[in-house]
């Protein structure tokens, strides 16, 4: 298969279907663009299922995503697409950067669910960025932002609901997108490395946080949120 391109936390190959791409999850963890770094066995096959759980969630509810077919227990394969250089970030409770950027205390309930975009850089450390800023470089449109913000506030919605049936409340998370066949499509993953999970009795944490911090037990974390959206 055709090495397209290595990320931090996946490998994407040539489809054998033209349009198409193989993606596969691979065990590296990362925090901190890349300094902190460690190979977490089996965190790659626990973050395919649960996203791809989501996903189908999604879809099943008019979301238009990349996904079209799971491979393997960590493979997946998908609509090749043209990736937005912005992370959507959707926030419902105040936390990491938010948090440390504006002073309000982590687990400070938000009067309004935030959608902020971030450039899609690791040479520039993925820096927060407005929409005249996003049109003015040309990385998207307007309507390419104001479709994914529509997109986003539908996944907070289905997943706020979708967690909260299995005892989790969804604190943030990040999108990405991507254009194929001159449409927008949910891309990437959805999983404990892209959100913040927490107990919604206890507030522990079980996503990405557990390894950003040193919390421990982090593949404990991804397991028990499989085992609750799995029912
Ligand atoms: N996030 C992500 N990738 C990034 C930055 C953030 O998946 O490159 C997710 C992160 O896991 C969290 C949400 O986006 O669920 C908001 O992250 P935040 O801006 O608070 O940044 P952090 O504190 O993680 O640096």
């Amino acid at each position: 298969m055709e090495k397209l391109y290595e990320g931090k936390s996946k490998i994407v190959y040539e489809g054998e279907e033209p349009g198409t791409c193989i993606i596969k999850y691979k065990d590296t963890a990362t925090a901190g663009n890349g300094v902190k770094k460690e190979d977490l066995p089996g965190k790659g096959k626990l973050n395919a299922e649960i996203s791809n759980i989501i996903f189908n969630h999604l879809m099943e509810n008019g979301v238009k995503t990349h996904l079209l077919k799971v491979i393997d227990d960590t493979t997946v394969l998908a609509k090749k697409a043209d990736i937005v250089m912005v992370e959507v970030i959707v926030r419902n409770v105040a936390a990491g950067s938010f948090s440390k950027k504006y002073g309000v205390p982590e687990g400070s309930p938000l009067k309004n669910t935030v959608v902020e975009f971030s450039y899609k850089s690791d040479e520039y450390g993925d820096p927060m960025i407005n929409d005249s800023q996003i049109t003015a470089i040309g990385i998207a449109t307007q309507e390419e932002l104001d479709e994914m913000k529509a997109a986003a506030l539908k996944v907070n919605d289905l997943m706020v609901e979708m967690f909260s049936k299995a005892g989790i409340r969804l604190i943030d998370f990040k999108l990405e997108f991507g254009r194929a066949d001159g449409e927008l499509l949910l891309c990437d993953e959805i999983s404990p490395d892209s959100c913040r999970f927490w107990d919604a009795k206890t507030n522990e944490k079980l996503d990405k946080d557990r390894f950003r911090r040193d919390l421990g037990n982090v593949l404990g974390g991804y397991s028990d949120v499989l085992a609750r959206i799995k029912g």
